[in-house]
């Protein structure tokens, strides 16, 4: 499958005009490489290049997706994804909170991802506070989903491993620190 794509510096993206009122952060929990139409836009390795590949058409989120049965969209957030963008880091599979396995999140991915949420909230007016940009831990977290078990999520509530047990604290901070690297790119 070939989805736009474009090398992060060089992103110029032709976005669709409507309304989007949140953008959820994830990453993807596989290799540095394998897209997923799960997001509106993939942070993603080819070769040494961090490139931003386009999975999704922002159009089928424009909606009230619940309401209507059967119609596509890209399904990111658990109950969130009316109205909403979802964009992803890939990498982190079989990642712990102390051991980030052997595709861990790196400061360059994690600046692309930033760059990319801060493109997409200044196009789509979305404030970047933590009611309207937030990563998918701090919606698990608000909606009773958050840990490491296979039903839960974790992403991205840390940027670095650490031994510490992972804790609720540890989202909000991640969260924070993410919000503070968009507003620098915005
Ligand atoms: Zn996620």
């Amino acid at each position: 499958m070939h989805y736009p794509s474009w090398p992060v510096a060089e992103w110029q993206p032709d976005l669709p005009k409507g309304r989007i009122d949140n953008i959820y952060i994830h990453w993807s929990a596989h290799d540095y490489h394998e897209v997923f139409p799960a997001y509106h836009f993939c942070v993603a390795l080819d070769a040494e290049q961090i490139m931003v590949v386009n999975t999704h058409d922002v159009r089928e989120n424009m909606r009230s997706v619940y309401d209507s049965h059967g119609e596509p969209y890209a399904a990111h957030t658990r109950k969130r994804n009316s109205f909403a963008l979802g964009i992803s880091v890939m990498g982190m599979q079989d990642s712990k909170p102390d051991d980030f396995g052997p595709y861990p999140l790196t400061d360059e991915l994690v600046d692309a991802l930033c760059r990319v949420a801060a493109r997409l909230a200044a196009y789509y007016g979305v404030p970047i506070d933590a009611d309207h940009i937030m990563t998918h831990a701090e919606a698990a977290l608000r909606d009773g989903y958050f840990g490491t078990q296979p039903e839960q999520r974790w992403d991205i509530a840390r940027l670095k491993p650490d031994p510490r047990p992972l804790v609720p604290q540890d989202a909000l901070d991640a969260g924070e620190e993410l919000r503070a690297r968009i507003r620098r790119f915005s």
